[in-house]
């Protein structure tokens, strides 16, 4: 003890005493004297081991504790990531028993969603399942489709019966449009020297959607085309992420969204690694600027707005969150899919407020519009813009190590379909402002109609207000099941969109059912007031599974429902 002691005094003398002897003056005594009894009792119980024994010991124990250490850290990350519940029910899944049940109710529910898909076999016309031997002759080969075609939705004299999905102006439009297509059928705007018609078209649908959008005039509004509203967002979201990354350093990039943004921004984040901060909407179903503010951290790439939302076609309060991401230099894309080509109309209509949404508010960064909605192109066109080129050359990949030359190509596509843009560029042209305003009139008259309809039947309630045309509706205090209003329609030969949080329904209304909505709201209040008679009536349909998946805390057992449903489909069912 007293060595000790004088040892210590040494310390305490020499000018620049180690670090350790320094600490070693605040330890009280009392613990030192422990701490040196332990030393010596550890000695004594090791001294039949060979050193070499001792430090293998040590080293299997730190290796151990290492692993433990990360399994520990990735349970963590785990449970961060799908949150408590889920992460418990995953793993109530894997014990043996439980799995087994599991996967035994699995397979009658994927049975039950085959039976309601598989009609009566085709006879006469079995599915190929390789490829003919002899080539068959056009018109042999156009029979077969006529007949396919002949168990598709028909729509008589272009009305339609199904939410959104079919938009089209008449039969000019449509016949304009088929005729572009194939006369472009073999261009491919890869090769911009060979085919600069569609090189210069790309530009031109562009420019007319910006020119919509605050962009245009002397402003550094660009863009480019994608084959659809999910891949401009997925673009946007990319270019966005590495935008980020290059200008502010982010490496674990994270991107805000309310819970009524588009499935698209799901599949952005899973395939670009961002992690997704998914935020409950305010009362009347808007992101809340406030829970945006508060969910920024210093690893936010990008926030999201939806003008309007898919689900309820309502919009987020673009300006207000352009306020703050603005001032931290964060991106925001507002999500115009749905919304581009009615809004600037609604607006100038006057008779329903929309709050401004696109590039005239400073901090906007992206857009995403759909040309293949409600821009009246065919299927397979969207525009993706941006405030500026220094934003867009994030989206672009070049390659410059490739034995097939100096290559670049401005998004996820190499070759793309040349046709598709001029017929878009076809669209856009011979709709013009005012096409696009007419039509914008006809769907709002007949959406606001609807909407009225809805608030005037008993144990239906409108869904919060919608800002142009798609209404959505739930089920009021002591109302029906209103997935089990969903199957009543289908049964009629309706096809609205089932939503979630809460249970609703929806119409998204296009120039197909301008003359449709009489007989829609008659078919409604007939299935509500047939559930209210007999609210236990229509079991087989898909009510069950909506019902599952609202109440369900297990979202891995929903989604292996998903997965078993896209591969029927994609089995040919
Ligand atoms: C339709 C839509 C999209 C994209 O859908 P696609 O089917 O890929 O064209 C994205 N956001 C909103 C709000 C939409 O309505």
């Amino acid at each position: 003890m007293s060595d000790f002691q004088g040892l210590m005094e040494k310390l305490r003398l020499r000018k620049h005493p180690s670090k350790l002897s320094e600490l070693l003056q605040y330890v009280p005594r009392p613990v030192l004297h422990k701490a040196r009894e332990l030393a010596a009792e550890v000695d004594y119980s090791l001294r039949e081991y060979a050193p070499w024994q001792i430090a293998l010991f040590s080293a299997l124990l730190a290796i151990t504790l290492l692993q433990l250490w990360k399994w520990a850290l990735a349970a963590s990350e785990d449970i961060r990531e799908r949150g408590f519940v889920q992460a418990a029910c995953d793993f109530g899944k894997s014990l043996p028993i439980i799995r087994g049940i599991v996967q035994k109710q699995q397979a009658q529910a994927v049975a039950k969603i085959r039976a309601s898909l598989e009609e009566k076999p085709d006879i006469g016309h079995e599915p190929f399942k390789e490829l003919p031997r002899q080539g068959e002759a056009p018109d042999k080969v156009l029979k077969r489709l006529r007949h396919k075609e002949g168990k598709d939705v028909r729509f008589p004299d272009g009305k339609s019966t199904v939410s959104g999905t079919l938009y089209l102006a008449g039969d000019d439009h449509k016949r304009l449009l088929n005729s572009v297509y194939s006369e472009f059928a073999h261009t491919n705007p890869m090769h911009g020297d060979v085919f600069p018609s569609v090189r210069r078209m790309e530009a031109e649908v562009v420019n007319m959607t910006a020119s919509l959008l605050g962009g245009g005039g002397d402003s550094e509004v660009c863009g480019a085309m994608t084959s659809g509203g999910t891949e401009s967002i997925l673009t946007a979201v990319k270019a966005s992420r590495d935008y980020m990354r290059f200008t502010k350093g982010i490496r674990r990039p994270e991107m805000i969204i309310g819970r009524s943004a588009h499935a698209a921004f799901f599949k952005a984040a899973s395939y670009f690694n961002i992690r997704l901060i998914r935020l409950d909407l305010d009362k009347d179903h808007r992101l809340s600027p406030a829970a945006v503010k508060r969910a920024i951290t210093s690893n936010t790439v990008l926030v999201v707005a939806s003008s309007p939302g898919f689900p309820h076609g309502i919009m987020d309060p673009v300006p207000e969150l352009a306020k703050i991401t603005h001032k931290r230099g964060i991106c925001l894309h507002s999500d115009a899919c749905l919304g581009g080509f009615v809004l600037p109309f609604v607006r100038k209509r006057g008779q329903h407020h929309v709050p401004p949404f696109d590039f005239s508010v400073p901090g906007v960064t992206s857009m995403s519009v759909d040309t293949h909605k409600f821009g009246m192109a065919h299927k397979g066109t969207s525009v993706v813009l941006y405030r500026n080129a220094d934003i867009r050359r994030h989206q672009y990949t070049g390659v410059t190590e490739w034995s097939g030359g100096l290559y670049i190509s401005p998004g996820f596509a190499g070759s793309r379909s040349g046709a598709l843009i001029a017929t878009a560029w076809a669209a856009l042209v011979h709709m013009g402002l005012d096409g696009y305003m007419k039509l914008t009139d006809d769907i709002m008259k007949a959406s606001k109609r609807f909407e009225e309809g809805v608030r005037h039947t008993e144990g239906l309630e409108v869904v919060g207000e919608p800002s142009m045309s798609v209404v959505a509706f739930k089920a009021s205090k002591g109302g029906p099941d209103i997935y089990k209003v969903n199957d009543l329609m289908s049964r009629r030969g309706w096809h609205l969109s089932p939503l979630q949080f809460p249970p609703a329904l929806h119409m998204c209304f296009t120039a197909q059912h301008v003359d449709t909505i009489d007989s829609l709201l008659e078919d409604l209040q007939e299935c509500v007031a047939a559930l209210k008679a007999d609210p236990k009536c229509c079991k087989d349909g898909m009510a069950p599974m909506y019902g599952l998946a609202a109440v369900s805390p297990d979202r891995s057992l929903i989604n292996e429902f998903l997965i078993a449903y896209q591969d029927v489909l994609l089995s040919g069912a």
